[in-house]
């Protein structure tokens, strides 16, 4: 496949939050050399200030490693969330609010998928469908902020926008974006998923072994509630092993999908690439990319890029999304209506899902468009403890999933899936679930340098009661 040049090559002035990047058309006459550029700009929301001659030889070498995912791997996930859309199979989204490169490490990436594998074992056997799996992860190196700067006892800084783009250290070196990073997030990401690869196959996947793993959590005392599902596991998969049905080949490995926020535009168009196959382009950075709900303007350059790529996408909707907003994403995005193509991912807190979800589902159902809805509780239940830590309340989380549920069911529509912030070790950043973690206890372990997460243990307890709302 030919890299795309990117499209501010030459240009002098610097990108800053709100600066016009040029369409991504540009790319489209790439292959034969001539690129035309286009007059068009687009507003481009949340891009870092760079250093334009340190970013254009970063793009220019970006624009020369090889895909981290191939064309082909894009459309069988395509295939797989169309089964989402129409409820014969159940997403899971799941992953660091935003890794960071010090933690792709073999033990933090092997936690997170396990957590992940171990949640995907219980609603598979609660949906009797096919559990869509997929990590934000190997590539969620980038954030959007609210604000652009922070201030510590009277210091400003810049804001952290990721390892990709700067460093967490509250310091003006730390704190400056460096190009080169986006290099070594290529790197990263390449690390992370070759791991995630060869865990997939190599034994670590197998069914029997992730429900060994789930067993352990189920005897803990505090969540002898999931214990009967755990046994009704156990006995599906001895039944399957008299059956001779339980085949390694089969469930003995895996399909696990890469996916990030397609948030940094000269990332994403270095890794754009002709299909040699098809000649259709693709983000060749993630099988999976989404919009977030910062990104999403109809008329930005993140929609315009995604609206050119021909992997499966999603975007965030938050709980002020219009009918308006929803039937221009659509006409952007899917004007074609191909089931699997578009995910929506509503994010809109305990307290609004079940006013402000339905009327964004009719707009969708009128449109005619099959999408798969998956519910992100993390993004509108986030609040700010007394003891001043960013957090949510696991309580939230599970009712606005509740909620979700709720909504879809009474509109007779399809609740496809999940996307939750979470990762594989002990950490305290989210209040609440069985270890009944408390304000005071937010200090002990709080490791993530941006959202929240839920545990390991809050993960499978989310998991183990999605399942009974799965058979409700
Ligand atoms: C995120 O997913 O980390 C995020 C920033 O979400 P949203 O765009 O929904 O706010
Ligand atoms: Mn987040």
């Amino acid at each position: 496949p030919g890299a795309v040049p990117p499209a501010s090559a030459g240009s002098a002035k610097s990108t800053p939050a709100g600066v016009a990047y040029r369409s991504a058309l540009d790319a489209l006459a790439s292959p034969n050399g001539a690129v035309a550029y286009l007059p068009e700009e687009l507003p481009a929301a949340q891009q870092p200030e760079w250093d334009e001659a340190e970013l254009a030889a970063v793009v220019a070498e970006l624009s020369t490693l090889p895909p981290l995912v191939f064309a082909g791997e894009c459309d069988l996930l395509t295939e797989r969330l169309a089964a989402a859309a129409t409820g014969r199979a159940f997403v899971l989204q799941g992953g660091d609010c935003a890794e960071t490169f010090a933690d792709a490490t073999a033990d933090s990436i092997r936690k997170r998928m396990r957590t992940i594998l171990q949640m995907a074992v219980v609603l598979t056997y609660a949906a009797s469908t096919p559990v869509v799996k997929i990590g934000r992860m190997a590539g969620q190196f980038a954030k959007p902020r609210s604000s652009g700067s922070e201030t510590r006892d009277g210091v400003t800084l810049p804001a952290y926008r990721g390892d990709a783009v700067n460093d967490f250290a509250f310091t003006p070196e730390a704190r400056r974006n460096d190009p080169q990073r986006l290099i070594k997030a290529y790197h990263h990401s390449s690390a992370t998923l070759n791991l995630i690869r060869a865990f997939t196959t190599g034994g670590e996947a197998d069914l029997r072994q992730v429900h060994t793993w789930n067993k352990g959590f189920a005897r803990n005392a505090a969540n002898a509630r999931y214990e009967a599902t755990a046994r009704d596991i156990e006995r599906a998969i001895s039944f399957m092993e008299a059956c001779g049905a339980y085949s390694n080949e089969v469930l003995g490995r895996v399909e696990f999908y890469a996916s990030h926020e397609a948030l940094l535009l000269p990332y994403e168009r270095a890794l754009t690439r002709t299909d040699s196959r098809t000649g259709k382009l693709y983000d060749v950075s993630a099988h999976f990319l989404w919009i977030g709900e910062r990104t999403r303007q109809l008329d930005g350059a993140h929609v315009d890029l995604l609206s050119r790529v021909r992997n499966p996408i999603g975007v965030k909707l938050g709980p002020t999304t219009s009918k308006d907003e929803v039937l221009g994403l659509i006409d952007k995005l899917d004007p074609q209506r191909r089931a699997g193509r578009l995910t929506f991912v509503t994010r809109m807190g305990a307290g609004k899902i079940r006013d402000n979800l339905p009327r964004v589902v009719e707009a969708v159902a009128e449109s005619g468009a099959q999408v798969v809805w998956t519910c992100d509780p993390m993004h509108g239940n986030t609040i700010t403890s007394p003891s001043g830590y960013k957090t949510r309340r696991f309580d939230d989380v599970i009712d606005e999933v509740r909620g979700f549920f709720e909504v879809h069911n009474s509109l007779g529509t399809i609740p496809g899936g999940l996307h939750v912030e979470l990762t594989g070790g002990d950490v305290t950043e989210v209040l609440g679930g069985h270890q009944e973690i408390e304000d005071a206890d937010l200090s002990t372990a709080y490791e993530s340098l941006c959202d929240p997460r839920l545990n390991h243990q809050q993960s499978l307890e989310m998991a183990f009661l999605v399942a009974e709302m799965l058979q409700e």
